[in-house]
């Protein structure tokens, strides 16, 4: 899952071990991930700070998808 080092929040989230729903190529499981992180998760806002922090665009971060991620990153990267 991770490129980078793993933040310290990570390892008390729901996600831990759930690679196969968080980077699955299903819509519906990906949706199912989105909920998770949208109605679960403590650390979401965190999480996708990192994620566009450290451009992570496959999968599911923060409650985004990733082409979620792809046009924050690139909104971000307009305002620089
Ligand atoms: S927001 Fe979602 S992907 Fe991020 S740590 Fe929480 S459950 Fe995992």
């Amino acid at each position: 899952m991770f490129n980078v080092s793993a933040p310290s929040w990570f390892q008390s989230t729901p996600c831990i071990g759930e690679d196969q729903l968080f980077f699955s190529a299903h819509p519906s499981k990906r949706r199912m991930a989105v909920a998770i992180c949208n109605n679960i998760c403590q650390h979401k806002e965190e999480c996708l700070k990192f994620a566009l922090d450290n451009r992570q665009t496959l999968g599911v971060w923060g409650g985004k998808t990733g082409p979620d991620l792809i046009r924050l990153a690139e909104e971000l990267a307009s305002v620089d």
